[in-house]
């Protein structure tokens, strides 16, 4: 029944090694997990072993072997997007945008929402938890929903309200919390051990964070496994940057790509803790965060996962950036005009992050570069334009048109 070649789980501290149970961490050093593959399978098999479409299309490389299990609402397959209008003005020889806004919530956490419901499915639960900015909330309760699970979703009380509408229409238990995630996560974590629901949350549960590595097999498979020079990735925990280097590195190991990319970590300047440490060649210090526009990415203490992604990073020759409120609205107004996409401020702080790197010289301009958009627009709260309407018989319509258009 199983054509999934996930084998175990390993501590990324210790090495010490795990069977396919849920399991949180380290039983010896408290480490964090990842999921370990047959890579001489992969290596055997070639692509080729991928069938079908959307996310699950890479079943071979996730931890879900029953495909009873694999819930799904369309994720995955998303666009791969060639921008040379923006590249010309951004001054970059090729500029790519896997954009993931169109997964079925507006959100890249559709693919990590996916795997971690399977595997609630997997261990038997018959609820999942969350505690959210907005995405992750509506996203988790909207695959349990799919799913037949009991959803509990603690939404950040400054989330757009567009969010909030969507996570209260898809789960029965929306609570909303006061302060900023940090606030909440440490003690939610911690009931986590209590195994009252499933984990969805970003700190720990390596079966969640597997969904997101699919953005790597996507975004090779769509370059005809000539990967980008540079993949630039959100950090708010880390999640998607973790899992998007791991799918590079696995196809790496397998011999399905000559190299891996060079990964940029992009994070919100008032929410820069992975960014400053990287800078500053020291260790992460926890920040007290206040409002970011890129709601997403509000979280001042990363924990283990955040010494993670500053290790790939140190280890793999990456790049860290960081983007301030104002220029990542900047960038949101510019992808719509230029390119006619339109994401929401999480989503493009990756591009804002991108557009400050290339200004500042940080990344060669003759590389090929793409930059991870991981939401929608549809969900920005903010004020729409006049709705002073203008009535129009034939001559003042046609005065209109020939001005505007001139
Ligand atoms: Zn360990």
């Amino acid at each position: 029944m199983t054509d999934s070649l996930a084998e175990n789980l390993a501590c990324i501290e210790c090495g010490a090694v795990y069977p396919l149970t849920y399991r949180l961490e380290c039983d010896a050093c408290r480490g964090l997990l990842e999921l370990r593959y047959d890579i001489a399978g992969l290596r055997a098999a070639g692509p080729g072993l991928f069938a079908g479409s959307g996310l699950w299309r890479y079943a071979p490389v996730l931890p879900i072997a029953d495909p009873a299990h694999r819930v799904t609402l369309g994720e995955g397959g998303t666009p791969l997007l060639d921008c040379p209008r923006l590249a010309r003005e951004l001054g970059v020889r090729r500029l790519l945008l896997k954009y993931d806004g169109a997964n079925p919530t507006g959100t890249v956490k559709d693919r990590s929402s996916a795997t971690a419901v399977a595997a609630a499915l997997r261990f038997g639960y018959g609820a999942t938890s969350v505690v959210s900015s907005g995405n992750a909330g509506s996203s988790i309760a909207a695959y349990s929903s799919r799913a037949g699970l009991r959803s509990l979703i603690f939404a950040y009380e400054r989330a757009s309200a567009p969010k909030l509408l969507h996570m209260a229409a898809t789960t029965a238990n929306l609570i909303v919390y006061k302060g900023v995630y940090d606030d909440l996560i440490k003690i939610w974590d911690r009931l986590v051990e209590e195994r009252l629901f499933f984990d969805c949350g970003a700190s720990r549960n390596p079966y969640k964070q597997e969904g997101k590595k699919t953005l790597a097999y996507e975004i090779a498979e769509q370059t005809g496994w000539a990967v980008p020079d540079v993949v630039v990735a959100p950090v708010a925990v880390g999640e998607t940057f973790i899992a998007t280097a791991r799918g590079f590195r696995e196809m790496r190991e397998a011999g399905w790509i000559a190299r891996a990319p060079q990964m940029v970590a992009a994070q919100a300047t008032r929410a820069n803790a992975v960014a400053r440490a990287f800078r500053d060649g020291g260790a992460i210090t926890p920040l007290k965060i206040g409002y970011t526009v890129a709601e997403g990415l509000a979280a001042g203490d990363p924990g283990k996962k955040g010494e993670w992604v500053l290790r790939l990073l140190r280890d793999g020759k990456g790049l860290a950036g960081d983007a301030e409120d104002d220029e990542i609205l900047e960038t949101q107004r510019r992808l719509a005009r230029v390119e006619g996409v339109w994401a929401g401020p999480t989503g493009v702080a990756t591009l804002a992050v991108l557009t400050r790197l290339l200004a500042h010289k940080q990344l060669d301009r003759e590389q090929t570069i793409c930059a991870i958009i991981s939401e929608t627009g549809l969900k920005t709260e903010g004020e729409p334009p006049s709705r002073a309407g203008i009535a129009f018989d034939f001559d003042s319509l046609r005065r209109l048109v020939a001005e505007r258009l001139a």
